[in-house]
């Protein structure tokens, strides 16, 4: 329950409070932050919130968040074509981009298969990987998917649906801890993964 009296602040802490990790002190000091700041700050603050809803979408091509399809990373004619890394989730493109290390071009499955929690393979971009590569270029397919059951169970059926076409399927040396998550490594730790890749 709220006991702020002021309608458009108790407002405002409500919608912070829905933030991930945001309790109800952190959240009344956030509205008391923005009420302290200048019109401009709280306009760019709810322009922003509303440009990452609007001009956000997916990469016709690998499903990575973009403002422009196809996404940076798709359209760079220096990225390698005949390299794919697979991931679960857009920001394990970001974290594999911050190494610096990967030549080739991502497909992001937006998940991974948990048959458990109803999650299959047709809830991901899977379908789409498979068309990219049966158009031809791709040598190489890195099963960058997180070290977890669903993880691997999802790389090995992936594996087995590309077991018709020409490609070499691969993934990170395994500098992660089982059950751990790309996008907690380290950087040392991913670049030995990467540079270290084994067949899957
Ligand atoms: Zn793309």
């Amino acid at each position: 329950m709220n006991s702020e009296p002021i309608e458009s602040l108790a407002r405002l802490k409500e919608a912070f409070q829905k933030l991930p990790g945001i309790g109800p002190r952190s959240a009344e000091r956030l509205a008391f932050h923005v009420l302290r700041e200048k019109r401009d700050y709280a306009a760019s603050l709810a322009q922003a919130l509303l440009d990452v809803k609007d001009k956000i979408i997916h990469c016709g091509v690998c499903y990575n968040l973009t403002e422009s399809d196809p996404c940076p990373i798709c359209a760079n004619p220096h990225r390698d074509r005949n390299e794919i890394w697979i991931v679960e989730q857009p920001k394990d493109v970001i974290v594999l981009e911050s190494t610096g290390l990967v030549r080739g071009t991502y497909h992001v499955l937006m998940g991974h298969i948990a048959p458990l929690e109803g999650i299959e393979p047709e809830d991901l971009t899977i379908d789409a990987l498979i068309e990219r590569i049966r158009r031809g270029e791709v040598r190489e397919v890195v099963m960058a998917l997180n070290p977890t059951l669903d993880g691997d169970g999802t790389a090995l059926h992936i594996r087995s649906l590309l077991s018709d076409y020409d490609v070499t399927v691969t993934r990170p040396a395994r500098g992660l801890a089982v059950g751990s998550q790309i996008e907690y490594a380290s950087l040392s730790m991913l670049e030995s993964a990467i540079r270290g890749r084994t067949p899957l």
